[in-house]
């Protein structure tokens, strides 16, 4: 697979997004919305605790934020980037999104409630978006694997 250095750069900013989400103490994960121009529209991250909100994951909080910005669906031509597999909740929300192409850093964790991967949501979209995965996987897996070791309470998706 050749990996452009622009969408290993975006990669790493979803890392760095998911970073400071968990120095607040919201589980680690970020994501950007890149404009069919290759500007970058939005950026979130996950904000479930200190937004006491479950469905605050970083795909939710950026497709949020990104419409009140005026990135309102059908999102044609635009990349939601991420520094993990999206969770079931988020994968409907980026097709309901009518979103263009995901890219993605690790693969989602097992422990995920319910445990529906990407590809099986996608595989019952009408226009699903088309897939990169594992962009840096080893650092994105790594920075979520360390949050978890440091986390005492339960895992949180
Ligand atoms: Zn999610």
């Amino acid at each position: 697979m050749c990996v452009s250095p622009t969408t290993e750069a975006l990669v790493r900013t979803a890392i760095g997004l998911a970073a400071e989400a968990g120095r607040r103490g919201d589980p680690p994960f970020g994501a950007l919305l890149v404009s069919p121009h290759g500007e970058v529209a939005a950026m979130a991250s996950n904000r479930q605790v200190s937004g006491n909100d479950p469905t605050a994951h970083a795909e939710i909080e950026l497709l949020r934020g990104a419409a009140r910005d005026g990135h309102r669906p059908p999102l044609a031509g635009y990349t939601v980037v991420v520094n993990a597999e999206p969770c079931s909740m988020c994968a409907s929300a980026l097709v309901k999104a009518a979103l263009s192409a995901l890219v993605y850093g690790a693969p989602h964790e097992p422990h995920l409630d319910p445990d529906i991967d990407v590809a099986a949501v996608f595989a019952r979209a009408r226009r699903p978006p088309s897939v990169t995965a594992g962009i840096l996987a080893t650092e994105a897996a790594a920075e979520i694997a360390s949050f978890r070791g440091r986390s005492s309470s339960s895992p949180i998706d």
